[in-house]
């Protein structure tokens, strides 16, 4: 029988539920001693204590009170074929036994920057690292190097990793969205970022291509690069519109700034990844996630005339990149043999099942009148509520009470056995078929119309 789990906030919390959940709590208990907030990130906490994992099936996990929950979250949209994917863990043991890193470069890293060259011409070269915050350092510091400038623009709400620059303006608040000249401002995230870093980071606007227009063409001349998610999920998880693409391509190639298409989650979207579909050229595209087949990895990519800003094999590079567990064999060989199964077909298929998941939920809240929309493409999707339509960063921002509505609707999700991201995105992963994307669909409807009349939310 599956468990629930009480987590202390009212929704189908029963006493056995919190008995169920007794592992968890009291992991958690013990790690709040030896590490701070008592879990290694924020976007995996749960109040009180989160789920622990014990292991993962496929489409599912299993946590450490035995409670299977319908995995959407898939390790923050990296595990593309789920969990301990068959022909992964093949591979990895074969490479393992080998041995697991070398101060040698081995076979495998040819074989996987050839996969992606293979799948995009635009990613002629590759250097792997270990994550998509250093695929995206490198990449900016590579357009320094090439450009010889140090400024850098990012898009207003987007996520590109734990680099100071493109930490600038992650999650500003609607009390410091514009400078003085009504454009966006840039606003620091984390406590003690340097003044400097802000005045290097111009923020440009996601979903207004004339400001964008404007912006890039007063400070084009002076910006290394323009980094674009062109899927952008903190900014809602909504296409970049074709307009604004556009504006960024021709500012890259009027002012020569680098363009970098930061692909870390959206290069699941086709099979060449997100910037073809976007009509966008970058010069150097960054890719983690589902690349490592579940291990560790980041790169960077691009056209070989790009990419020499890395070649050391002259001298000194003009920048370096390197490290130690970089190209290591295990997330060669698990990301090769993953992509080889990310396939057109199997790509096709999966980016249908997300069609057909947020045609459900549509219909679903058109159905049951609540306020509530989904956004997405391909294989992912992200809930929001209210009547508005979702364009960017500030359509997509939740007021303090509409977070509290998101969040209560994650863990009622969670009682129902189905895990989202804290935000109430999700993606789909390559076991899950029409059942179980029925089954998010009717349990996301069902729970959005519970959470919205029980507290006097529902329209209609
Ligand atoms: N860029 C984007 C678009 C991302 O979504 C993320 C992580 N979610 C990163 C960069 C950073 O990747 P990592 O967590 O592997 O450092």
């Amino acid at each position: 029988m599956e468990s629930k789990m009480n987590l202390g906030l009212g929704h189908n919390s029963d006493a056995a539920g919190s008995v169920i959940a007794k592992h968890s709590e009291a992991a958690y208990l013990r790690e709040r001693k030896v590490v701070p907030g008592g879990s290694m990130r924020a976007a995996s906490w749960f109040q009180p204590y989160p789920p622990y994992a014990a292991r993962g099936e496929g489409c599912w996990v299993v946590d450490i009170d035995g409670r299977r929950m319908l995995d959407c979250a898939n390790n923050f949209f990296s595990l593309i074929h789920g969990h301990a994917f068959g022909p992964v863990l093949d591979a990895v043991r074969d490479v393992m036994v080998k041995g697991t890193a070398f101060g040698m470069p081995t076979e495998s890293e040819i074989l996987l920057a050839e996969a992606l060259a293979a799948r995009n011409p635009r990613m002629e070269q590759t250097r792997f690292c270990n994550s998509g915050t250093e695929a995206v350092l490198a990449a900016i510091k590579g357009a320094r190097g090439i450009t010889g400038r140090e400024r850098i623009a990012k898009f207003e709400g987007c996520y590109h990793g734990a680099y100071d620059w493109v930490e600038v303006s992650l999650d500003p608040a609607p009390s410091n969205w514009d400078d003085e000249n009504g454009n966006p401002a840039s606003v620091r995230c984390n406590a003690g970022t340097p003044d400097s870093v802000l005045r290097e980071t111009v923020i440009l606007p996601y979903d207004d291509p004339q400001r964008c227009a404007d912006i890039l063409r007063r400070e084009g001349h002076s910006l290394a690069a323009v980094i674009v998610d062109p899927h952008a999920s903190r900014a809602g998880a909504v296409a970049m519109s074709k307009e604004t693409a556009a504006v960024v391509q021709e500012a890259c190639r009027r002012d020569g700034i680098m363009l970098i298409a930061d692909e870390v989650i959206s290069f699941r979207l086709s099979y060449e990844g997100a910037s073809r579909l976007f009509g966008l050229e970058p010069d150097l595209i960054t890719t983690a996630k589902i690349i490592g087949g579940g291990l560790p990895i980041g790169a960077v990519s691009g056209p070989a005339d790009r990419m020499s800003v890395f070649d050391h094999s002259a001298g000194k590079p003009k920048v370096s990149m390197g490290g130690t567990f970089s190209a290591n064999p295990l997330s060669m060989a698990a990301g090769l043999v993953s992509l080889e199964h990310y396939s057109r077909p199997v790509v096709d298929r999966l980016n249908g099942l997300g069609e057909r998941l947020r045609g459900e939920l549509r219909k679903g809240f058109a159905k049951a009148g609540v306020a509530a929309t989904v956004t997405g493409m391909g294989s992912l999707f992200r809930l929001h509520l209210g009547a508005g339509d979702v364009t960017g960063y500030r359509s997509a921002f939740a007021d303090p009470e509409t977070a509290k509505r998101i969040r209560r609707i994650q863990l009622a999700m969670l009682n129902e056995n189905v895990l989202l991201t804290p935000n109430c995105s999700g993606s789909l992963s390559t076991p899950m078929t029409e059942a179980e994307a029925l089954s998010i669909a009717d349990k996301l409807v069902n729970v959005v119309t519970s959470e919205l009349g029980d507290r006097q939310g529902a329209v209609g």
